[in-house]
């Protein structure tokens, strides 16, 4: 079984030496997140990881969930491990003081979801989807709703979900037919079936909030006819008291690949009590104030996964004696070398550790920028951090969750035929994973996204911003004549990356099927430039302190070895991407329909 331990090292490092969060929360005036109130805090939440969640992740996959009769059972230890995470005063940590929250950074807590997810992530979904129903009726809930719904779910006594998906929409939310009817006293009836729903139903709170996407009667079509509404399990009173049961049910559970102890619900809403959140008619509008949090949250799932690959590839890496060495035996006194020996095995471990490492730098700079946006009073700091998480969202949301899947499988190709067999806990991390590329918009949505509307949408703007950012700190470095090869190799992705997506943008004019053509593979190309930044970011920031012999100097060597094999061994996976990506749409839609499948 996999033995998860939490990589407080590497948070540490980036957060600290790398990202300076320290002097940016002192800036934003967060006086208790001091570095030792930090330490102490992820110290905690690192045994919460290892000790509570992970030893359940295995019983979860193997138990599921069950449903008898509309009621949901999480698998053994599930209720037992919230119970303590809700004692623990966790869901609480960064939600707003006057709701009794603790007031810490979001950036903060986003570091636990990632090892929370790390160590068990069909568990870490039920906190996770409570964290998208709080940060939707912070925004834009009355004042009642706030004061009868949130201290219940910041405290964790009761959970949250987000009941988007239909049978027939997804992607497409446009297409969807629940249905609201208003009451005389001013709720409304919430009429329809939703499926896939995480956390819809269980045993793990007294209650549970559904935040529900419905259309009024005289709502227009599509996107513009979309209201957003709380409908509780329980009703609940003024006070905030649980009093009778909805008319609100869960139908049956999906049957599904992984992340078997989450339970994904079909939910039937049958005239449920619910309370519009926000104007008629701007639902889709207030689900895209948590949209970036929700996104890179699960671009974390993704890099919680590939840190569990690896870490169990490594150490199985070390142990596992196959064959001698090319260059002759290493362990002599044993019958055979370990596979850590081997190229091939190197290749897929620091793919992982390549990844891991630079996918924790880029996805902890955007919570960096997600603070800024909840918390500065600068107008200026928080627009630009706006403009960069507009544009870095969909990236870390795909690149990091695409990769986990390279990522995952190699956790299994290291370990062998082992790797296959379920014990080893390698196949459950690839199964789990799976769903993060699809969930909370697929990678074909993100890079859309990206591409058309963050991208061409904003002329160019948003990207000449950030390659701006970027230019400008490899210009600071070949001033100092640092890493020149380096800088030199990313200078020329930056010209590149816009030319990219300039030539798309002109091909579009005459054909738009060139935007969908071009965009996955635009977006894998942002994915590893935006990982060249934080390699060449850590290169720096690793050779300053071997410079300054100030310890840990393996850490910082390891760390040097890693960016040179980034960028001379995954950089150039940008050669492929950038030639599919001018290849244009021509080839993909040649094809008529009725010619796919000739028998
Ligand atoms: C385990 C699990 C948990 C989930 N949890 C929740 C939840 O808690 N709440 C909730 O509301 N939903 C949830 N979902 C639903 C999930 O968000 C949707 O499955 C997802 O948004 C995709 O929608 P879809 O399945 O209808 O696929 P579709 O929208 O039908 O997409 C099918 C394929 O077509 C592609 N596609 C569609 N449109 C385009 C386009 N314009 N351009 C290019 N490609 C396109 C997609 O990329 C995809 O490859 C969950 C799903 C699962 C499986």
């Amino acid at each position: 079984m996999l033995n998860y331990k939490a990589p407080q090292r590497d948070v540490a490092f980036v957060m600290d030496e790398l990202l300076g969060f320290f002097e940016h929360y002192e800036k934003l005036g967060f006086a208790d997140a001091t570095p030792d109130m930090v330490q102490a805090i992820l110290q905690e939440g690192g045994k919460f990881a290892e000790n509570i969640l992970a030893p359940l992740n295995a019983v979860g996959d193997t138990e599921g969930c069950s449903w008898n009769d509309g009621v949901v059972t999480t698998p053994t230890g599930f209720k037992e491990a919230y119970q303590q995470y809700v004692e623990g005063g966790w869901p609480a940590m960064s939600q707003p003081l006057e709701y009794d929250g603790q007031g810490l950074p979001y950036s903060l807590s986003s570091v636990l979801s990632e090892w929370f997810s790390g160590a068990n992530h069909a568990w870490a979904m039920y906190p996770g989807l409570s964290q998208g129903c709080i940060e939707t009726i912070l925004a834009h809930g009355s004042d009642s709703q706030r004061q009868r719904f949130l201290p219940h779910l910041i405290a964790g006594r009761w959970t949250g979900t987000m009941c988007l998906t239909e049978s027939h929409c997804g992607s497409d939310l446009g297409l969807l037919k629940t249905k609201a009817e208003p009451q005389p006293d001013g709720a409304y009836a919430i009429t329809g079936t939703k499926i896939f729903i995480s956390a819809g139903d269980h045993d793990l709170s007294d209650n549970i909030v559904h935040v529900v996407l419905a259309r009024l009667p005289d709502a227009p079509a599509g996107t513009k006819g979309i209201s957003l509404f709380i409908v509780p399990k329980y009703n609940v009173s003024d006070s905030g008291e649980i009093t009778t049961p909805n008319t609100l049910s869960c139908g049956s559970l999906e049957h599904k690949m992984g992340i078997k102890g989450s339970a994904t619900c079909v939910m039937n809403f049958d005239g449920a009590r619910g309370y519009l959140i926000g104007e008629p008619n701007r639902g889709l509008n207030c689900m895209f104030t948590f949209m970036n949090a929700a996104r890179v949250g699960v671009g974390l799932e993704g890099l919680a996964a590939t840190e569990a690959a690896f870490q169990g590839a490594i150490s199985y890496a070390r142990d596992r004696l196959q064959m001698r060495s090319l260059k002759g035996p290493v362990n002599k006194d044993k019958p055979a070398d370990p596979i850590i020996v081997h190229p091939d095995v190197r290749r897929m471990l620091l793919t992982q550790k390549a990844i891991r490492e630079g996918g924790r730098a880029l996805a902890m700079y955007c919570t960096q920028q997600i603070d800024l946006t909840l918390y500065s009073e600068d107008a200026d700091i928080k627009a630009a951090a706006e403009a960069k998480l507009a544009l870095l969202t969909p990236i870390v949301k795909a690149f990091l969750t695409e990769t986990a899947q390279e990522c995952t499988s190699y956790g299994m190709q290291v370990y062998g035929g082992h790797g296959f067999i379920k014990e080893w806990g390698m196949e459950q991390l690839a199964r789990d994973t799976r769903i993060c590329t699809m969930y909370e918009g697929t990678t074909g949505i993100q890079a859309i996204d990206l591409l058309a509307r963050k991208i061409i949408g904003s002329q160019g703007e948003l990207l000449r911003q950030f390659v701006n950012e970027i230019r400008a700190f490899c210009e600071t470095q070949n001033a100092a004549r640092r890493f020149s090869v380096w800088t030199d190799a990313l200078m020329q992705h930056l010209d590149e990356w816009r030319q990219l997506a300039q030539g798309v943008a002109e091909k579009a004019q005459t054909n738009p099927d060139e935007i969908g053509a071009a965009s996955v593979e635009f977006l894998m190309y942002s994915g590893y430039v935006c990982l060249a930044y934080f390699w060449l970011r850590i290169a720096v920031t690793a050779k300053d302190k071997l410079e300054a012999q100030s310890g840990d100097s393996d850490f910082y060597k390891a760390k040097l070895h890693t960016a040179e094999f980034y960028f001379e061994r995954l950089l150039p996976r940008t050669r492929s991407l950038a030639a599919s990506v001018k290849a244009g749409a021509a080839s993909l839609m040649a094809l008529p329909e009725e010619l796919f499948h000739l028998d």
